[in-house]
């Protein structure tokens, strides 16, 4: 058999891993020219994800993996903040959250190293479909065109698979756009280390603005302490941080802009929307270079409405079927866990009953990933309304005032 992938972020390159060790004839064909050479801040693997991946890499590149990961378990419990700074409440202790944050460029590297030859960059696909014989066929841009037994489009939110299959777009923009950047621990001053700790949390304001900010470490809270091993880009501790806005005309404008103006923009935003200065410490202190805009895409969370295709032998992963904002931490753990499947399916089932099979768990998984990650996106949205705006304002003391009294006890 032969597997075509079209794709090779996470979700095509564990697949592209996963074949590959299993046996099966495997090419990965992705549009960038180096993998490295990519977007994106950490991503988050959850104890499933990474069940899912050390069935599909070699053992020695799990090992880097922990290496180069920051472990929740090192961590302080979240906190929910409002936009004064206060303390709202905790989340749970983390003490045995066997989850893991990586860079999404070590993470993907280290994947690009497990696809090896079998991975063909710079092969950008412009066109899917059946060839005469019934052969399923991608075509590219420079005018080659290849065939398999199946294609897998894992080409992400915007994909030309599954837009193939299910004649349309398979998402659409959530509401939210978000602003990414990274801020190391040292640029803060001492009294704002001291206010976070080494915690990630969440502010929610009124009219629909937030922060997130998500705390790692991998050297100093690393997964596996192997230094010989490690290979991530952060490179000490580090505030990666997404302030989120409705989408809307502030919004357009704000995505116009790069940098350090984007920074400045994103604090005058907040501080126009009554935050406190000391809230904001984390955006002024962030690396300019990078600061980011992105929108927020979701597909529907109604196992039903995913893949909405007869199983045939060209089907798709991750991202192309169940795009999921990231405010969740749970979309490259989705697709490293479509991959995984639809290998042990292909190892083990004939092909049209592996892909329907497959296709059939993918509804449910990428229904459930997407039903978590929709729920702070629909609360952010939530406070944007009148009556939201009002109770996130008359909330804000009432849990502040039983947070200090939980911590006087
Ligand atoms: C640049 C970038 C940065 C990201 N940053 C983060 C982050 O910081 N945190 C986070 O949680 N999630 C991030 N994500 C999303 C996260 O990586 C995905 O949600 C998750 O990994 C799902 O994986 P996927 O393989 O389905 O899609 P993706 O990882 O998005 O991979 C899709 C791949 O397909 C390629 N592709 C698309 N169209 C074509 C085509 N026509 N021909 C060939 N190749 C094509 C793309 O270049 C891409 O590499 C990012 C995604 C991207 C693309």
């Amino acid at each position: 058999m032969r597997v075509v992938v079209v794709g090779g972020g996470i979700g095509g390159l564990a697949l592209g891993s996963g074949l590959r060790r299993a046996g099966v004839e495997v090419s990965v064909f992705e549009r960038d020219t180096d993998v490295r050479a990519t977007g994106g801040y950490h991503i988050t693997l959850d104890g499933p994800a990474q069940e899912a991946l050390s069935g599909l890499v070699a053992p020695e590149i799990v090992e880097r993996m922990l290496a180069s990961g920051s472990a929740l378990r090192l961590r302080d419990p979240d906190a929910f903040w409002d936009r004064r700074g206060r303390v709202l409440g905790y989340g749970p202790e983390l003490r045995d959250d066997p989850s893991l944050d990586i860079d999404r460029i070590t993470l993907r590297a280290l994947l690009a190293e497990a696809v090896g030859d079998d991975l063909h960059l710079g092969k950008v696909a412009t066109g899917v479909g059946y060839a005469g014989d019934g052969a399923p066929v991608v075509w590219f841009d420079d005018g080659t065109s290849v065939t398999g037994d199946l294609v897998v489009g894992a080409d992400g939110a915007h994909s030309l698979v599954a837009r193939f299959l299910a004649g349309g777009p398979t998402n659409a923009p959530a509401g939210i756009v978000g602003f990414s950047g990274r801020t190391s621990v040292n640029d803060l001053s001492a009294g704002e280390r001291a206010r976070l700790g080494t915690r990630s949390g969440l502010v929610v304001g009124p009219h629909g603005a937030a922060l997130y900010l998500g705390f790692l470490d991998p050297v100093g809270n690393a997964v596996l302490d192997r230094p010989e091993l490690r290979s991530p880009v952060t490179t000490g501790p580090t505030f990666i941080w997404g302030a989120m806005f409705p989408d809307s005309a502030v919004t357009g404008a704000l995505r116009k802009l790069r940098g350090s103006a984007l920074r400045a923009a994103l604090v005058a935003r907040f501080r126009e929307l009554g935050w406190r200065p000391e809230v904001l410490e984390v955006i002024e202190a962030a690396d300019a270079e990078s600061v980011a805009a992105f929108r927020f895409n979701a597909a529907s969370s109604r196992a039903g409405e995913l893949a909405p295709w007869p199983a045939g032998r060209i089907t798709a992963l991750g991202d192309a079927v169940h795009a999921t904002p990231p405010t969740a931490g749970m979309g490259a753990g989705a697709a490293i866990r479509d991959a995984a499947d639809l290998v042990e399916r292909l190892g083990s089932v004939p092909l049209p009953p592996a892909v329907e099979g497959f296709e059939a768990a993918m509804r449910e998984r990428g229904a459930a990933v997407l039903t978590a990650a929709m729920g702070p996106v629909r609360w952010i949205l939530f406070t944007d309304t009148v009556a939201g705006a009002a109770l996130t304002v008359a909330a804000a003391p009432v849990l502040a005032a039983a947070a200090r009294w939980r911590g006087r006890r």
